[in-house]
């Protein structure tokens, strides 16, 4: 018996070395990646972050100007395309685009997203405002999973991924308009893990906290009317509760390269927080 059990030393050690890689090379070699929003803020770093990584980028986004200017900065491995998420035909043309300039897609960012103004009660909600935010944060990203997934299916591999928010998980944080929108991210990504597993592509959401982008910026001058731009990033730095460090655009493109390599081949259906503990963090004020 143990002469048939005997396992040879240098297989034993081969199979406990599986799944161990001391590789630190770049991360995204030979993959296509197609960003939403990737004009500015979160998308534009996560762009750069991809490209330092060997990935091809189609940048999309709503402003074209920006948008042609980012992708000239980033160079030759970028491309812009003018893209509305509200509209589907937009979608399914730059997932189009990119299978047309590159022959694949291997990472789909859903990441457009707007803020809103919205009232402190739901008395005085205006359902117009709610419907836009909904078409662009919700509607944009089920359709970019939609046609993304389209041309991942076949291929039995893929990422997508898309920008939640911590006021998704907590609710009541910001106006409520834009905490259900991301809620509704969080619950799409979980929805679709399932389906899309079974056919090898995995998907994902990453949850930001407090990056003092313009979106933000534009959101505490409407509530700081008269403050200037230093004095509000400062503000928004200063909600964190993680001591020493802020959130900046760099630090959801680190998670959004993790999950989007085979570094995370495992993990699917996941939110990802990058908020500095501030969902965990809990104050008694007696
Ligand atoms: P940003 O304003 O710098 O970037 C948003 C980008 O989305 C812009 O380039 C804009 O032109 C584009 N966009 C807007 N509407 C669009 C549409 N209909 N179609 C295509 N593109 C459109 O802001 P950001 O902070 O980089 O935002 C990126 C994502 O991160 C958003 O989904 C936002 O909700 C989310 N988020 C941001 C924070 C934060 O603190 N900054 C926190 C949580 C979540």
């Amino acid at each position: 018996l143990s002469k048939n059990l005997s396992i040879s030393s240098d297989s034993l050690a081969q199979s406990l070395n599986r799944g161990f890689s001391t590789e630190t090379g770049r991360k995204l070699e030979g993959k296509v990646a197609l960003i939403t929003g990737a004009a500015r803020g979160i998308g534009k770093a996560t762009a750069a972050k991809f490209i330092d990584n060997g990935a091809k980028v189609v940048v999309a986004d709503i402003d074209q100007h920006i948008g042609e200017e980012t992708a000239k900065e980033l160079g030759a491995n970028a491309a812009f395309i003018a893209c509305d998420v509200t509209n589907e035909s937009d979608i399914s043309n730059v997932v189009d685009f990119t299978i047309s300039r590159h022959g694949k897609l291997d990472i789909m960012y859903n990441n457009a997203g707007v803020a809103c103004n919205t009232p402190p009660s739901i008395v005085d909600l205006d359902l117009q405002v709610f419907d836009r935010v909904m078409g662009i944060n919700v509607r944009g990203v089920v359709a970019g999973i939609k046609h993304s997934s389209r041309v991942m299916i076949p291929r039995r591999s893929g990422s997508i991924l898309c920008t939640a928010s911590v006021t998704g998980v907590m609710g009541g944080l910001a106006q409520h308009t834009y905490s259900v929108s991301k809620s509704a991210v969080i619950g799409v990504v979980k929805s679709m893990a399932a389906e899309l597993s079974s056919y090898g592509i995995r998907i994902n959401s990453i949850s930001p906290f407090a990056v003092p982008t313009r979106f933000v910026l534009e959101e505490m001058s409407r509530l700081y009317p008269g403050v200037d731009a230093s004095r509000l990033t400062e503000m928004v730095q200063n909600a964190g509760v993680l001591k020493g460090a802020n959130c900046e655009p760099i630090d959801i493109a680190n998670a959004a390269l993790y999950l989007a390599s085979d570094d995370a081949k495992y993990v699917s259906g996941h939110n990802l927080m990058v908020d500095g503990g501030f969902t965990s963090f809990k104050t008694f004020n007696f």
